[in-house]
């Protein structure tokens, strides 16, 4: 091809929350376009490096599959007729029923814009917080235990603290399947610098173990006993940082008198491997410890994160080059979901429903009608009130719940039964779209435009390279036609994502006047050229700062200014094996697929590397079943059942089973494991624990 026939793009990856920069080419050929994909070397967060789902992406753009039309009951129908439909039937209900009778369920791959527009459209105009996302399954008890430590849900490092580390410690994290290039850059700062070391606290033995100095196979649902222990023997060792707990922590007697009561043995280690990770993490000032869904998805996830969030406060080794606490997030745009407010327990800009002089500062910069007091329903709340009838009338987006949400037998049913459900998908055919009274064709990505914000608070641009298909729209395009619909026209009259950026970012500067940390008003006066040329930066992003780490300066965003350290008490996961279900479940992704599928798993080279759902059991476990490798095994909780095949590994303990998350029920008839896991929930994020059910398993 001449020069000429070829268009290059910056765009970022819309799978994990790494956010890696990627270059799509689009060539013109005789036998028609042709897509190519590589690493971007100028974005912070890959420096031109992709993982193996990343650079399968141009695998991934057939329009097979695709929904090129609204469907109304599974006819297809207008724009015209599917949106003054789902306006009218929203209207209706909200009048007979109230704004708490309706809900919209949302994801963390929606762009920020999208985002925005639905976040504002439910709490602002609609008068409801019943707006959940799917993040509410992925990092809701990082948000909760930010915001209880700091006063905001607020990442203080960034990925080079990553590089810079003498101590790496991952707790509950496979970062070698689940954000790859972050591993990639910490086995390449470990190969240049060997003295690094890498501590992998995690009860299953995962490929982040490989360059593990030491691999801690700790209990499930231990991690608050092992990180007391951890705070206690940092007392004992004279290793307080007492000067900054003095001047910036409060709390620190009280977590210490918690941490003191003796609950290690929970955490089943012994006092050789305790002493080995307490020597490491205390002797290295360096040290960065991050954590993910195996600290995250639990009924005690937000402890977990206090108590690690305890022991970078009490050494003061926060905010500062190569050490701190770090939560990676799953998806593409997790982190601007929680920017947004797209949680039923937060409002845009970080700022707080529950406090009235925040509400009134969104009120009136919106000039919303009214906007909830309260938090709205949380993931696993919302559907059991859409299954009593409570919500009746429900919007789904870039999502699919009856496979991804814990008890999704019961998730199926309820919006099954549900009054009105609509779902704006790419694909008409998922498990959730095959459910829905309006199914809206929603652009992905190749197609979208807009903005996501990465695991270290970066800003990048998705942009398009390729045409809507069909008749498929943006999704704040659909939104803001609908909020019209519903009679707030100049309210939601956008006419590009720059435009719900500079409001957002607008807002944003009014949010920081309250005391918070996101404030990204240099943006509120992008033109629509600087917004499509816009490079990936760093918040806050501000006329005076751009980018940095966070509470280096130990100024905190809670009243006070100081941080709080939490007193803490190991709790066991919420239910323990017996008899009946004697193994416990841990659900979790594989290295080469991507939630459900829908994207990933249209690359023939992704579907290789495991082809079917499979359960992991320990050789031990499998003999006393009669089980063998590759046979069909029937795994079962209270709740629902699957049948995967069995692969025998002593990566899982004795007791222990892990099976993938991404199979749907297209794909694997019964292959979709939550069916079987507990919507047990942690009691102050809302997550549930997804890596904790007791199962039976039965050979078939
Ligand atoms: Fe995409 Fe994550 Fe892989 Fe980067 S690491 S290429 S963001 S899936």
């Amino acid at each position: 091809p001449t020069r000429a026939e070829s268009k290059t793009v910056k765009t970022t990856c819309p799978y994990c929350g790494v956010g890696c920069g990627v270059l799509a080419t689009l060539t013109d050929t005789p036998t028609g376009p042709q897509v190519t994909v590589k690493g971007d070397p100028d974005h912070p967060a890959n420096k031109g490096r992709l993982c193996s789902k990343g650079s399968a992406l141009a695998e991934t753009l057939s329009l097979d599959g695709r929904l090129l039309h609204p469907t109304i009951s599974g006819a297809q129908a207008s724009w015209e007729s599917a949106l003054s439909q789902v306006a009218s039937r929203f209207k209706q209900t909200i009048e007979a029923h109230g704004p708490d009778s309706v809900a919209f369920y949302v994801s963390g791959q929606l762009l920020t814009e999208d985002y925005y527009v639905a976040n504002k459209l439910m709490k602002g105009f609609i008068g409801s917080a019943n707006i959940d996302t799917n993040s509410r399954l992925c990092m809701a008890s990082s948000v909760a235990g930010h915001k209880r430590a700091f006063g905001t849900d607020t990442v203080p490092g960034q990925y080079e603290d990553l590089e810079q580390a003498d101590l790496i410690v991952l707790v509950g994290s496979n970062l070698a399947w689940c954000h790859p290039v972050l591993y990639q850059r910490i086995a390449a700062a470990k190969s240049a610098r060997p003295a690094m070391k890498i501590i992998n606290i995690d009860p299953r033995r995962t490929a982040s173990s490989d360059l593990a100095d030491l691999h801690l196979a700790l209990t499930p649902g231990s991690d608050v006993a092992l990180f007391n222990h951890l705070l206690t023997t940092i007392h004992e060792m004279g290793a307080v940082d007492s000067a900054f707990v003095a001047q910036h922590v409060d709390g620190f007697d009280a977590a210490l008198s918690a941490a003191s009561s003796g609950e290690v043995q929970a955490t089943g280690l012994s006092a050789n491997e305790l002493a080995e990770f307490t020597r490491a993490w205390i002797g290295t000032e360096k040290v960065v410890t991050i954590y993910s869904q195996g600290v995250n998805q639990s009924t005690s996830g937000s402890d977990k994160v206090n108590a690690i969030l305890n022991c970078h406060l009490a050494t003061g080794r926060i905010g500062r080059p190569g050490m701190g606490p770090f939560s990676v997030t799953g998806q593409p745009n997790a982190m601007g979901g929680r920017e947004v407010g797209g949680l039923a327990n937060m409002m845009a800009c970080h700022l707080d429903l529950e406090n009235a002089g925040h509400r009134a500062t969104v009120r009136d910069f919106w000039q919303a009608p009214t906007l909830p007091e309260a938090a709205g329903l949380k993931a696993v709340d919302m559907f059991r009130a859409v299954g009593d009838g409570r919500i009746k009338a429900l919007w789904v987006m870039c999502t699919n719940p009856v496979v991804s949400m814990p008890e999704a037998d019961r998730v199926k049913a309820a919006i099954a039964n549900c009054d009105f459900v609509v779902v704006s998908d790419m694909y008409g055919d998922t498990d959730t779209a095959k459910l829905a009274d309006i199914v809206l064709p929603a652009t992905g990505w190749g197609e979208k435009t807009g903005t996501v914000t990465n695991s270290e608070r970066c800003i990048s641009r998705q942009r398009p390279f390729l045409p809507a298909p069909g008749t498929a729209r943006h999704d704040w395009d659909v939104l803001a036609e609908v909020g019209r619909r519903m009679g707030w026209q100049a309210e939601f009259a956008y006419e590009s994502p720059a435009e719900i950026l500079r409001e957002y970012a607008t807002l944003s500067g009014l949010a920081a006047q309250h005391g918070k940390d996101f404030d990204i008003s240099a943006l509120s006066d992008l033109t629509e050229v600087e917004y499509d040329a816009l490079p990936p930066q760093h918040w806050p992003l501000t006329k005076e700062r751009r980018g940095g780490r966070f509470f280096a300066d130990g100024r905190f965003f809670t009243p006070s200014g100081r941080a709080n350290m939490l007193p803490l008490h190991h709790r066991a996961p919420a239910k323990p094996a017996d008899a009946t279900h004697p193994f416990i479940l841990n659900t979790g992704r594989i290295r080469d697929q991507w939630h459900t599928m829908s994207r990933s798993g249209l690359a023939p080279r992704l579907n290789q590397h495991m082809a079917e759902p499979y359960l992991e059991i320990h050789p031990t476990d499998a003999t006393t079943l009669g089980l063998q490798a590759a046979d069909l095994a029937e795994v079962s909780s209270a709740h629902g059942r699957a049948i995967l095949r069995v692969l025998l590994s002593d990566k899982v303990k004795p007791g222990a089973v892990f099976a993938p998350m991404h199979w749907t029920s297209q794909l694997s008839s019964a292959g979709r494991i939550d069916a079987v896991v507990a919507a047990e929930v942690d009691p102050v994020s809302g997550q549930p624990e997804s890596k904790a059910t007791p199962v039976a398993i039965t050979k078939l």
